[in-house]
């Protein structure tokens, strides 16, 4: 789900894939720092195409500026 849903976030010149990690920046789970596949899913998916932000893919991902 992750994969085709708008809340991904992904490293700048990442392909998108379901090997692919990011961080879900659903706006409720902003409280936390959760880094997922692109295989990865739940229930709050809203299709659309991922964002891209430097460190998105980071263990863990790099907070969003107002985190
Ligand atoms: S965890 Fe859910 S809300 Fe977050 S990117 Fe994946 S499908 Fe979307």
């Amino acid at each position: 789900m992750c994969v085709d849903c708008r809340w991904w976030q992904i490293e700048p010149q990442a392909i998108a894939t379901h090997q692919t990690t990011g961080a879900c920046r659903e706006p409720d789970m902003s409280v936390v720092l959760l880094r997922v596949t692109g295989n990865s899913g739940c229930g709050k998916f809203a299709s659309g195409a991922p964002s891209r932000s430097e460190g998105a893919s980071g263990k863990p991902p790099a907070p969003p500026p107002n985190f």
